[in-house]
């Protein structure tokens, strides 16, 4: 409320003194005094006017915000609306699972039994295969967001995030992705800004692709390469001699599929026991199970402590829990 009072004043400023400028207007970032001439002020005076109205309009105050709606986002999204607390989540995709819809293969299924699969307040049928393939679990996942009515922004890419001590409260910097195509200036119309009291990431373990940079001779290679992430089936692989590298649940149903497809031949490398692969690289959170969930000033990390489907679920209830005593709280005071 307090911004967009302040925000309605400056315009009124900003209105009068255009008008008693002919042939300028003011970039209300630089202050009063500086006046920009431009070549057709009656269209550049609007298009002003109308680019605050849309930052003014984009400027949103919300409880919670939520990084990423995978199963991570959605899970805490659902425990958050289950104590009444309302929360938003931002989806740089255009859809809700985004990893599991369109950065995995067909035949993937789940690899852990189901009463390890599922997300808090929703258990999986008894009539559920005990192994979720990748369409059930996509369905479900789908339900999840529908059922509890969750709150999602999609195309929203958060880009930063500062936590404002003055205000108590998250800055949220989002760039708004358009349909594809669209030029500079259409980027620049398109950054919004949310402010909110929790933030929570749940941008996934797994979200960017991890492609060691030299292996030797990789470039002068004549065959694809291709990373999991982008490996659908092994239909086009028939008849060929396939390399997989690297020997964890991906790996290892990966070189099935390609065998299963009928390529010539299909080997795995495994990295040597001695490499400890635990350290570095990685980009997970420090703070390991059960601190893995909550750091400093209403931030919280959600699915980032490599614990899969069960660990999204109890990382959303601590989180959901913890915000839910905090809010409630402020909110009665
Ligand atoms: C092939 C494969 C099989 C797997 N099988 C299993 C299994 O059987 N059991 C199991 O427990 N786990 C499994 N996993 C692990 C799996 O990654 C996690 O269980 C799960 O997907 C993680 O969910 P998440 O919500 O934490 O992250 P993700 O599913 O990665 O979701 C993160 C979301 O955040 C969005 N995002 C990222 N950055 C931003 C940003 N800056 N702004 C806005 N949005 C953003 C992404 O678009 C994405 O939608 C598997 C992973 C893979 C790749």
């Amino acid at each position: 409320m307090r911004r967009s009072h302040g925000a309605a004043s400056q315009a009124t400023t900003l209105g009068q003194s255009c008008s008693a400028t002919r042939g300028y207007s003011r970039d209300d970032r630089v202050g009063p005094c500086i006046c920009i001439p431009l070549p057709h002020p009656q269209i550049e005076r609007s298009r002003v006017r109308e680019r605050r109205r849309q930052r003014d309009r984009r400027m949103r105050d919300e409880v919670a915000v939520i990084v990423g709606a995978g199963q991570s986002g959605l899970a805490t999204a659902a425990c958050l609306t289950a104590l009444s607390v309302p929360c938003l989540i931002l989806e740089r995709d255009d859809c809700v699972a985004s990893l599991w819809r369109r950065r995995s293969y067909e035949r993937v299924t789940l690899h852990l039994a189901k009463r390890f699969s599922q997300l808090p307040h929703a258990p999986l049928p008894d009539s559920a295969p005990n192994f979720l393939p990748k369409p059930l679990y996509l369905r479900y996942l789908d339900d999840y967001a529908a059922r509890f009515g969750l709150r999602v922004a999609l195309r929203r890419e958060v880009v930063a995030a500062e936590y404002d001590p003055a205000e108590g409260r998250w800055r949220i910097e989002v760039r708004r992705r358009g349909n594809g195509g669209g030029g500079e200036a259409e980027e620049e119309e398109e950054e919004e800004c949310y402010w909110a009291r929790y933030l929570v990431v749940a941008s996934g373990e797994n979200d960017e692709a991890v492609v060691p940079g030299s292996i030797p001779g990789m470039e002068s290679f004549p065959g694809p390469v291709v990373h999991s992430s982008r490996y659908r089936n092994g239909r086009e692989y028939e008849g060929k001699a396939v390399l997989v590298v690297g020997a964890g649940n991906s790996g290892m149903e990966v070189a099935l599929d390609v065998a299963d497809c009928g390529a010539r031949s299909t080997t795995i490398v495994v990295r040597s026991q001695s490499d400890d692969s635990l350290l570095g690289e990685d980009g997970m959170v420090k703070r390991m199970f059960p601190d893995n969930w909550k750091g400093d000033n209403r931030l919280y990390c959600a699915g980032l402590a490599r614990r899969g489907i069960y660990g999204s679920g109890e990382d959303a209830q601590s989180i959901a829990n913890d915000i839910a005593c905090d809010y409630h709280h402020h909110h009665h005071h």
